[in-house]
Formats: C-alpha cells, sequence, structure tokens
C-alpha cells in the first residue's frame, strides 16, 4: 500500500529532524475518499516498520470528511446528502475537492 510507505518515510524524516529514538505514536489522517481500509492499512504498517525505531508504535487513524471549496463563492463545506452536495452559501454544483483524499502524516510522539 503507498499510502503506508509514503507515511512511514515522512515519519522517518521527523524523527531524525527530531533526534527521536523511541516512537510510541504515529498519528496520520484517514480522508472518507482516500479508499484506506483502516485493518488492512495498520497491517501493512506493521510489515513496513518492522526493525525500524518505528516498530512497535501505535498507529492512530483519524477520518477526515471530504471538503470542497465552491468555484463560485469561495465556500469550503462538506458535501453531502444534507447539503444536497452543493454550495450551503450559493447552492452552486461547482466545486473542486479540496481535503479527504489522501492519508496525511500529521504528528510522531516519541521521546
Ligand atoms: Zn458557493
Amino acid at each position: 500500500m503507498s499510502y503506508v510507505s509514503r507515511v512511514v518515510s515522512l515519519a522517518m524524516e521527523m524523527i531524525q529532524q527530531n533526534n527521536l529514538t523511541k516512537v510510541t505514536e504515529l498519528q496520520v489522517e484517514v480522508g472518507a475518499m482516500a479508499g484506506v481500509v483502516p485493518e488492512l492499512m495498520e497491517k501493512c504498517y506493521r510489515q513496513a516498520v518492522a526493525g525500524t525505531v518505528l516498530e512497535g508504535s501505535i498507529l492512530t487513524m483519524a477520518p477526515k470528511a471530504v471538503t470542497a471549496k465552491c468555484d463560485d463563492c469561495g465556500t469550503t463545506y462538506e458535501p453531502n446528502r444534507d447539503n444536497d452536495y452543493c454550495c450551503p452559501n450559493c447552492r452552486s454544483h461547482k466545486s473542486q475537492i479540496v481535503g479527504g483524499r489522501k492519508v496525511i502524516l500529521e504528528n510522531v510522539v516519541g521521546e
């Protein structure tokens, strides 16, 4: 799973920058549109970090809703059934997805 290797290599950079010798937790944001199955992601994570400083750390996944930005008025909103998937401010259907598509590394907890 490419998300896992990307998150792990970013985490490794953070670990080096902060001179961490032990990592207890990795916090990631998982976008609703990223297509990630948490159980699978965790399994891949454990395999990817075996033998590294990240081994034994907990992978905490926080779900992130999809957010869209309206092309017409610039409002950022969460498209859903309640707002009929259009802008709650001007009812426009034209928008760009700006969040919730990826897995983002939020924080590395360690010492
Ligand atoms: Zn709008």
